[in-house]
């Protein structure tokens, strides 16, 4: 019988054998103790797996990254110290100095910066397109040394939706994968891997905690992507690697194994960006209740996005459930139970409208964190793009007006009672 989703949450990863602690145990140790070098010698050769540092590998990580992977479909998966540090992970795995990325133009800032700046600075070239390209636009954007694709599922904050299938088509035809931050839909929302996409990563601080506790991130693999067909792209995942004893990762750990391995034993080894088993155990307790809670976000999000979408005061409403929103049909089809608790909208009385709405929430609490189980709310021209004018903003694409309101699990009529009394004080 496959199992249902809402099973893997609250039990996927772990299951304790007999006498075995129910719970996750959390392994709050650096390092493991062997009788003799020689064991320890074969965990350093990858002859064996095992635990010897907590930096590489721990096994509460490891039980909650395997929940995540059976949650997204996928074949391996790892935890990170961020989603930052996940997407990094994720295209550095396979992708280094005079390399080329295509990336959709609406991703996250914080992933914007990651790309466009710091790793600009590593020697790796970024295409960015919108998610709206047309065909030809996409395929122009391909060059000989491009090595992944990448795209959010639904863009924070933008909103966008992304045309999985056809993002994950335009990659395989040139030989690559594509990776998708499914951070906003989570998997019981959205599941990349069943359009297409080769590699899923996440911001576990989002949705997955769900409770604004620990910063944590995720990389699952689809274990779908050839390397080996593509070996020549891919040097480090089909050629010895010199820093690990000559292994060769696609041909040791085949189609399912090579690209988290390596992810492991020579990114996590060198830049260190572990999640701390505390925090893993913290994330875990999100996710059992993930696929209760995601449908009652939703259900928020959707019923603020029609109530603001008729409220006079409200000039524009974003968000991919409304029936008007230029990405309801992709809505429809990647996301069609629900996208994410997250709308934006702006005001017909313009910046000021906005810092007055701001002022006047009572339940919904201003913080720069989104997707969390209390309401939060952001203006990002106050906040997050304040050294913006009102010109640079309105190039960056957010509206001087324009808010950022996360809907959380409250109950929906005291949600836009909140909002309602705000949007009265204008
Ligand atoms: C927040 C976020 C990130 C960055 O994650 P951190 O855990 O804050 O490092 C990446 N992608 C998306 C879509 C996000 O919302």
């Amino acid at each position: 019988m496959t199992e249902r989703i809402g099973t893997t949450c609250v039990q996927g990863g772990y299951r304790p054998g007999d006498a075995q602690p129910r719970q996750i145990p959390i392994y709050q140790s650096t390092t493991w103790k062997y009788d003799t070098s020689e064991h320890m010698g074969k965990l350093f050769d990858l002859e064996e797996s095992g635990y010897f540092y907590t930096r590489l590998q721990n096994p509460t990580n490891d039980f909650v990254a395997a929940k995540i992977c059976e949650l997204e479909g996928g074949s391996a998966a790892m935890l990170t110290s961020s989603g930052q540090a996940a997407n990094f992970f994720a295209v550095f795995n396979i992708a280094g100095c005079g390399d080329h990325v295509v990336a959709s133009s609406a991703i996250y800032g914080g992933t914007y910066n990651l790309f466009a700046h710091t790793m600009a600075r590593m020697g790796l070239e970024f295409t960015f397109v919108s998610p709206d390209c047309t065909d030809e636009e996409l395929e122009a954007a391909f060059r000989p040394n491009t090595k992944c694709v990448f795209g959010e599922t639904i863009a924070n904050p933008a909103l966008d939706v992304l045309d999985i299938e056809r993002f994950a088509a335009a990659a395989h035809a040139h030989g690559v994968p594509l990776i998708v931050d499914n951070t906003f839909p989570t998997p019981v929302m959205c599941r990349p891997i069943e359009w297409g996409a080769d590699i899923v990563t996440h911001s576990t601080t989002k949705y997955m905690d769900g409770h604004g506790a620990a910063v944590g991130g995720a990389i699952v693999d689809s274990g779908n992507f050839d390397w080996m067909a593509h070996a020549d792209k891919f040097p480090g995942l089909t050629t010895p690697d010199v820093s690990y004893h000559g292994v060769v990762y696609a041909e040791k750990f085949g189609l399912e194994g090579a690209f988290i391995t390596k992810a492991t034993a020579q990114l996590m080894r060198d830049f260190g960006s572990i999640q701390s088993p505390m925090n893993a155990f913290l994330l875990n307790m999100g996710l059992e209740s993930l696929h209760v809670r995601m449908p009652q976000h939703c259900k928020n999000g959707q019923a603020m996005a029609e109530f603001l979408s008729e409220h006079p005061k409200v000039r524009f409403v974003k968000y991919p459930g409304l029936p008007t929103d230029p990405y309801y049909k992709l809505a429809q089809k990647y996301l069609p139970n629900g996208s994410c608790g997250v709308v934006s909208f702006g005001f017909t009385g313009g910046r000021a409208a906005a810092e007055q709405f701001m002022k006047s929430l009572k339940l919904a609490q201003i913080a720069t964190h989104v997707a969390d189980a209390r309401t939060c709310v952001l203006h990002p021209a106050n906040a997050t793009h304040r050294q913006m004018n009102d010109v640079e903003l309105e190039a960056a694409g957010i509206a001087p007006d324009m808010v950022r309101l996360s809907c959380g699990i409250e109950s929906t009529e005291d949600l836009i009672a909140d909002v309602e009394q705000a949007l009265a004080t204008i």
